[in-house]
């Protein structure tokens, strides 16, 4: 299996179009050990020819231009075989959108992520200019299945975790265990394991299966601290609020993923405001000293 991370940065990238803070500045103003990240996505291939997305990003225009293996091979083609969302906020699948050019597409969703990004989006009517423009598949949750054919000898697992409705779903429905999943794919030809889990609110049984043998695990390095926004007088909100684990501290994601066993564990969908993007910086050293890696655009992983 091959892995291609097309966008390694939360919500807004990094830097954020209406951000200021210090490590906003920095990368942009190219200050060493800072660099530039768009909205969280990655490529997964079993054969190296048909490549499937995990999320749908606002950048992925550019990310599929950054990446030969996303290239068309003919006039009319393209290399995506599928589209898998984590959930359904729109950094992860307002690319969608995007990819109006007339062409068939496979997106795995959930049933609520589905009906969350269809129901009464007028805009959604440029998915539907022809029959089975969008072929959904809808994922059951804790169930293996084939991802794309038979051919690409790739297994999918859809994990529910603990997350949060997307914020322009508040108040229209109930949440759900299908609002936010995580996906574990197993490639039959090498038995190489991926544990990808770029939104996890906190620890749970599912997670623990989730990460259980996994070769490769990409895991939600959105914040350092619960009060990060706050200190640095951004917002309002913590971690906790928006359904992520903060890395640091007793209890934190950090001491979670330095148990695992996984030959590579990288944390993915930072926010700007994080600490660890500095390269260099304190917070980036108590990674590397547990041997934990933070995922830049571009990175590339082979299992
Ligand atoms: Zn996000
Ligand atoms: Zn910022």
């Amino acid at each position: 299996m091959r892995i291609r991370v097309l966008g390694s940065a939360a919500g807004g990238g990094f830097p954020q179009w209406n951000c200021g803070c210090e490590n906003c500045r920095a990368a942009r103003t190219g200050a060493p050990g800072f660099r530039a990240r768009t909205q969280e996505s990655i490529a997964v291939s079993g054969d190296g020819e048909s490549w499937f997305l995990l999320n749908a990003s606002p950048e992925i225009r550019a990310q599929i231009e950054s990446f030969p293996g996303l290239w068309p091979r003919a006039k009319r083609h393209s290399p995506i075989a599928g589209i898998l969302f984590s959930n359904g906020d729109l950094d992860h699948c307002l690319g969608l959108l995007s990819l109006r050019e007339s062409h068939p597409l496979v997106v795995h969703a959930t049933a609520t992520m589905r009906d969350g990004f269809r129901q009464g989006n007028v805009l959604y009517r440029t998915l539907e200019r022809f029959a089975g423009q969008i072929d959904w598949r809808v994922v059951t949750l804790g169930e293996e299945q084939a991802l794309g054919s038979e051919a690409t000898r790739l297994r999918v697992t859809a994990v529910p975790i603990a997350g949060n409705l997307p914020l322009h779903l508040k108040t229209l429905r109930a949440p759900s265990a299908e609002d936010n999943v995580g996906y574990v794919i197993r490639d039959e030809r090498t038995g190489g394991r991926l544990a990808y889990l770029s939104g996890v609110a906190g620890p749970s049984a599912e997670l623990e299966r989730a990460v259980e043998g996994a070769d490769v695990v990409f895991f939600d390095g959105t914040f350092w601290t619960s009060d990060e926004l706050i200190a640095a007088g951004l917002g309002t909100r913590r971690a906790e609020d928006m359904s992520h684990w903060p890395i640091s501290g007793p209890g934190g994601s950090l001491e979670f993923l330095s148990r695992l066993k996984a030959r590579r564990r990288i944390f993915i969908h930072v926010n700007n405001t994080n600490p660890i993007l500095r390269e260099g910086g304190p917070e980036r050293a108590e990674l590397q000293r547990q041997g934990i890696e933070v995922a830049e655009d571009g990175m590339e992983l082979e299992l």
